[in-house]
């Protein structure tokens, strides 16, 4: 049975090289490959949500490690933090235009900034994970159509123009890189997803890239070309 609920990590592994998807997304091997702290980023998510609902984080902090510590000292009196929270923590399913393809994902957080008027989707990045390259990551195209596409379930109404999305990165002193929406992008994203929905659905064979794209990949063993 064709696939027909997708990730960013679907899109942005299908991009990277075909035979990773393969084994990732077709033989479905999922080989932990993640070089990073993961835990860092896992602790220091939940630090971060348990504040944005207005709970006392003195507790998590005292029994927490010096990295999260560290970031958390280097965002805590961001502005960024301070902004209207809408959302901690949501989960999406958003239906790509009106076909039977869906998007699934986790937005880290949503904030509203009354001042410019925007609604701001926050991705935190505690480690290395922060794309080199913005423009072709898929992670803000998805999180960005899906919160458009389901804001009336969350009870507002807005134009795409007023929805920004940023990557946070909380790893020396924080720094913000920031993405814009509009109509043109829904429309553009939405031929994106389906474009590589098409290709990959209609792919027989799939094959590595010539010269391996990443340091580290699970399936380096596997890897034929
Ligand atoms: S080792 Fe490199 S070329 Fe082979 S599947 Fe992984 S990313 Fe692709």
């Amino acid at each position: 049975m064709q696939e027909n609920i997708f990730t960013h990590d679907h899109f942005n592994t299908w991009q990277v090289c075909k035979g990773r998807y393969y084994f990732k997304y077709i033989k479905k091997l999922n080989w932990p490959d993640f070089d990073g702290d993961y835990e860092l980023g896992q602790n220091f998510h939940a630090l971060i949500d348990y504040f944005l609902r207005g709970f006392n984080v003195d507790n998590l902090l005292q029994d927490a490690s010096e990295e999260v510590k560290d970031c958390w000292s280097r965002i805590k009196d961001h502005p960024v933090l301070h902004k209207k929270i809408i959302k901690t923590e949501w989960g999406f399913n958003s239906r790509i235009e009106n076909t039977d393809n869906w998007l699934t994902g986790r937005i880290d957080a949503i904030f509203y900034d009354p001042g410019e008027s925007k609604y701001i989707i926050a991705d935190w990045k505690t480690g290395k994970y922060i794309p080199k390259k913005i423009d072709p990551n898929f992670q803000h195209k998805i999180y960005l159509y899906a919160f458009y596409r389901g804001r009336k379930d969350l009870n507002l109404d807005f134009k795409p123009g007023q929805l920004e999305f940023q990557y946070i990165k909380i790893q020396d002193e924080v720094s913000i890189n920031t993405i814009s929406f509009s109509a043109d992008k829904e429309t553009e994203f939405a031929g994106n997803f389906l474009n590589i929905i098409e290709n990959i659905n209609n792919t027989e064979h799939f094959r590595s890239s010539d010269c391996c794209p990443l340091k580290h990949c699970a399936y380096k063993n596997l890897c034929f070309k």
